[in-house]
């Protein structure tokens, strides 16, 4: 696959075209271009000459939408085609702000969770950061937005995928996604969920940027933990609470705890408890989401009355919690419910 140029950030653009002998105003456009899901040939501003020798080296296209499935409740659910025929999947969720689409930043994963589909695969390969800007300019466009009139507002790095396994390529698409000259979404409008990778949570907290951070938590304890995500092998509950602790120091942004709510596991009072006693001191929010079971596994999803327990327990030890609306679960986009999928098996 030739590199693209969706994944070059704005100033590697600007030193390709410079190298190519072109003014330093082509830069813009073509980025601006790029980022309002145009192709090259399509850039009627833009020499003939100069798309020929960019073609030469470059694509301009990194994904297609080959489907759309549309929920009850407005979630839209993305299949998305790679060049190389992988296909990966996000989610459009309808919010009253606006749009917010879930992108994923992996086909496949190897955190190999155990309540959650994306991984039954194992990982195929990373996305680069063209790929994962991509998803957010094709969604944009779909809904008839523009770089100057977005109608994505928001981006959760919370599709397929572990985005601190892809470092790299997905600094290098907050970079391009923040830039002026495209989307220029502000670092407030994007937030990443991780399982817990504690050595690149203090890389990102260093890194400069200020992204919210979001936390797939899921147990009170590594016992608990490490039943339903092998990753806590690797990482402990109390370097993820203090790695947590130094990006809320660097970056002012209150951390997203995620926990899924899996009925016998780690709903229980006791369970509560734990939890409450371990994060009341922190500047945190607590998202409860009812499991979305999915055929692969046996886990199953807890009665509202036990997660509002739960989360009673969690507020009288002052801690803020939501609990997710779980959205297009009829599709199978809801968390968790996305997974690998090829052509052929469609
Ligand atoms: N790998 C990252 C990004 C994936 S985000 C992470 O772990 O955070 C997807 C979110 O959906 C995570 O919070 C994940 O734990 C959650 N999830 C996975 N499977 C789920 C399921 N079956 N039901 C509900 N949420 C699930």
């Amino acid at each position: 696959m030739k590199e693209s140029l969706l994944s070059l950030t704005f100033e590697k653009l600007q030193e390709v075209l410079i190298k190519l002998g072109q003014p330093k105003y082509r830069a813009e456009q073509i980025f601006n271009q790029l980022h309002n899901n145009k192709i090259l040939e399509q850039m009627s501003n833009i020499p003939k000459d100069l798309v020929t020798s960019l073609k030469e080296n470059y694509d301009d296209v990194c994904l297609q939408i080959i489907k759309v499935q549309e929920s009850k409740d407005g979630t839209k659910k993305f299949l998305y085609r790679l060049n190389d025929g992988n296909i990966i999947e996000g989610v459009l969720m309808n919010y009253k702000f606006g749009y917010t689409l879930c992108v994923s930043s992996q086909v496949g994963c190897r955190m190999g969770c155990k309540f959650c589909a994306s991984g039954i695969d194992g990982l195929v390969r990373n996305l680069t950061s063209g790929e994962i800007i991509s998803q957010a300019i094709v969604a944009n466009s779909f809904l008839g937005g523009t770089t100057f009139d977005r109608k994505v507002t928001n981006i959760v790095l919370m599709g397929s995928g572990e985005p601190l396994d892809n470092y790299d390529n997905v600094l290098e698409f907050i970079k391009i996604a923040t830039d002026k000259h495209g989307l220029n979404y502000s670092q407030r409008n994007i937030s990443l969920s991780t399982c817990g990778l504690v050595d690149k949570i203090y890389m990102l907290a260093k890194s400069g940027n200020q992204i919210n951070l979001c936390i797939s938590f899921h147990a009170p304890n590594d016992e608990i933990r490490s039943k339903i995500m092998p990753v806590s092998k690797a990482y402990k509950i109390n370097d993820i609470i203090n790695a947590c602790k130094y990006y809320f120091t660097k970056t002012n942004r209150r951390i997203l705890f995620e926990y899924i709510m899996i009925d016998g596991i780690n709903s229980s009072k006791e369970d509560a408890l734990m939890l409450a006693k371990l994060i009341s001191n922190m500047n945190c929010i607590v998202n409860l989401i009812n499991l979305n079971e999915v055929k692969e596994n046996n886990f199953k999803k807890c009665e509202p009355e036990t997660i509002d327990n739960f989360a009673k327990i969690l507020k009288s030890y002052k801690i803020n919690v939501t609990t997710r609306r779980s959205l297009g679960n009829d599709i199978d986009g809801a968390c968790g419910q996305l997974r690998r999928r090829f052509i052929n098996k469609e």
